[in-house]
């Protein structure tokens, strides 16, 4: 291993993915992004493994990247957009599903033309106020079934409360009230979806919610996959010398270690978890402080402990204090750091022990 590096304990992670799936009939694996930091073509073949018959992408160009891992149907989860060249094309595609947030586009996909019935999940706009159909328009799924393939309402709430639960029951009954389709949830527990598919059965043939879930799938088990960064380079300094780009002064007698990971990996300035609050931070940033004084936390842990950046990251390394008084690593170890999967790029995925 070399670089940043993911460290994927492969039958750990795997029990775990199992385990969401056993707890969460209709589950839509969610892949999109850098692939929670996984990779879309690694989630994409997980997925196959794991034997559903839909995953989700983000967006059209992600597309390309599972359709050769995974045999089932796509689904694009942002929605459907006419002037979206790609989407238009993929919208063709008997294996992919797109999701229609407005009327309008509703129309075009239904006059595509050459015989193809496009097929889709029609959106209900929810308090994010983000995308979807209105109440009002709910109505015009009932027109529109004649030209497309209406696949399931989806309904994309914010993050788990009482109230987003029972806007989910509400949204739920009024969308399958307008056109009879299941119903694919996002964000809301495994025990509401199955609540929900069960009162919406209850009203005639059964039909099933389905859940999509990205995070809580590939991250949920977090000592199943470890992160680290190479150690290329060391250099004893003294209080005051100058280093880097911006030859601020050492802080103290120690090591200058170089570790790979920088913002192209999407190590940011600050460990994820450092403690720090946002107005904290947004004082640090406004006054340039973090960048005057050199003195963020790193994510690296080095001698048990994580340390001071002497600067900023670099595009792909970073540059980190070791006082004296530790042992340093040698050029070569791997050590600790922790990113944040979501913006995370490594160089090098490997599978092996996390612990
Ligand atoms: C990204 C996304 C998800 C998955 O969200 P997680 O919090 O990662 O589980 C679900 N539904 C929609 C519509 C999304 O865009």
């Amino acid at each position: 291993m070399s670089g940043l590096t993911l460290t994927i304990d492969t039958d750990a992670w795997r029990a775990h993915q199992r385990a969401v799936v056993e707890q969460t009939p209709g589950i839509i694996p969610v892949a999109k992004g850098n692939g929670y930091g996984f990779g879309l073509a690694r989630l994409a073949e997980e997925a196959a493994a794991l034997d559903v018959p839909t995953l989700a992408v983000g967006v059209p160009g992600e597309v390309a990247a599972v359709r050769d891992h995974f045999d089932g149907d796509i689904v694009i989860l942002q929605p459907w957009r006419p002037f979206d060249a790609r989407a238009v094309e993929l919208a063709r595609d008997p294996r992919v599903i797109s999701t229609v947030s407005r009327l309008d586009d509703l129309e075009v996909l239904g006059n595509l033309g050459g015989g193809v019935r496009p097929r889709v999940v029609l959106e209900v706009l929810t308090s994010m106020r983000r995308h979807g159909l209105s109440t009002a328009d709910l109505a015009g799924a009932e027109a529109a079934s004649g030209l497309v393939e209406i696949e399931g309402w989806t309904i994309h709430l914010p993050l788990h409360s009482a109230a987003t639960e029972a806007e989910a029951r509400t949204l739920a009954d009024r969308a399958v009230d307008a056109f009879r389709a299941p119903v694919w949830l996002s964000h809301v527990p495994a025990a509401t979806a199955q609540a929900i598919s069960g009162e919406l059965s209850a009203q005639g043939e059964p039909l099933r919610a389905r859940l999509r879930i990205g995070t809580e799938l590939w991250l949920g088990q977090r000592s199943a996959y470890a992160t680290s960064a190479t150690v290329l380079d060391l250099h004893e300094v003294s209080r005051g010398e100058r280093v880097g780009y911006h030859q601020h002064r050492a802080p103290g007698d120690g090591w200058v270690v170089v570790v790979a990971g920088g913002t192209a990996n999407g190590v940011g300035m600050e460990a994820p978890t450092s403690g720090t609050t946002m107005r904290s931070k947004a004082i640090s940033v406004a006054t340039g402080a973090m960048e005057a004084a050199g003195r963020a936390l790193s994510p690296y842990t080095l001698a048990g402990k994580k340390r001071m950046f002497l600067e900023p990251p670099h595009m792909q390394s970073s540059m980190v204090f070791l006082p004296h008084g530790s042992t340093p690593p040698q050029v070569g170890d791997q050590v600790p750091v922790e990113v944040r999967m979501t913006t995370a790029l490594f160089d090098d995925v490997v599978t092996g022990r996390t612990g």
